[in-house]
């Protein structure tokens, strides 16, 4: 819905592609392309089979928004007994035989991909920005660094001084720090940074009093069992 949200800047994104499938916004269907664009985690055997066929066609994958790149939400479920998700999602009669054995992956836990597209919701600039790249046959840069760097640089008093266990310094940027400027603490949509700096992080919680666990107890939304989990 972000990407259909983008109006006028959609019709530029179109002069230099030939969408051939999209299923949000159009009803033909094709196995032929270059690029494939992936949202939503994998959790049936069938989702499975349908992504490696996709691998196999694209030349080119991209992983788009939190469920794709890291599991999101969907992946909260591995952390619980199946038949309580299932009671507490569908009902206690609920038969869900698909989900009997499967735990949610995101996409790159299945096939290779070549660039994600991070965020829950992504940003509508960083596709485009991806998109545009991809076309002219470039490198999209992806930043690398984490969120409390995009939110120093706007000035934002740190929320930690205002007891609330941010996530910023281990997630990574791209969103303009969006949630702390407007008050909330990240709660890592985008998922970790490449190389989170954990000592860091540690000396911060040190400072405030708390654990790491405390830390981890607010990574469940996005960060369950996502990689690096341990430290
Ligand atoms: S509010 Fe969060 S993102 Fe901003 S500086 Fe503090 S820890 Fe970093
Ligand atoms: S601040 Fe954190 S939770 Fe909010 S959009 Fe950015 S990465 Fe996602």
């Amino acid at each position: 819905m972000q990407i259909v949200n983008l109006e006028e800047e959609i019709l530029d994104l179109l002069g230099g592609a030939d969408v051939v499938e999209w299923r949000e916004a159009m009803s033909e269907q094709s196995h032929d392309y270059d690029i494939a664009i992936i949202e939503g985690s994998v959790t049936m055997a069938e989702d499975e089979e349908r992504l490696w066929m996709i691998r196999g066609r694209a030349k080119i994958l991209v992983a788009l928004g939190a469920c794709a790149t890291i599991g999101g939400i969907n992946k909260l479920k591995n952390n619980f007994n199946l038949d309580e998700v299932k009671k507490c999602v569908y009902g206690k009669n609920a038969s869900m035989p698909h989900l009997e054995t499967s735990l949610t992956r995101a996409i790159d836990e299945v096939v290779k991909v070549d660039y994600k597209i991070h965020g829950c919701p992504i940003e509508k600039k960083e596709f485009t920005y991806v998109i545009r790249c991809l076309l002219m046959g470039k490198k999209p840069e992806i930043p690398q660094w984490p969120v409390c760097v995009e939110c120093k640089a706007k000035g934002n008093p740190c929320l930690w001084d205002y007891e609330q266990v941010c996530l910023g310094p281990i997630i990574r940027a791209g969103c303009d720090a969006r949630c702390p400027s407007s008050g909330f603490r990240c709660f890592g949509c985008r998922g970790y940074v490449d190389a989170p700096n954990v000592t860091a992080a540690k000396d911060v919680i040190e400072k405030y009093g708390l654990k790491v666990e405390d830390l981890k107890s607010k990574m469940v939304l996005f960060g369950s069992k996502q990689r690096p989990t341990d430290e």
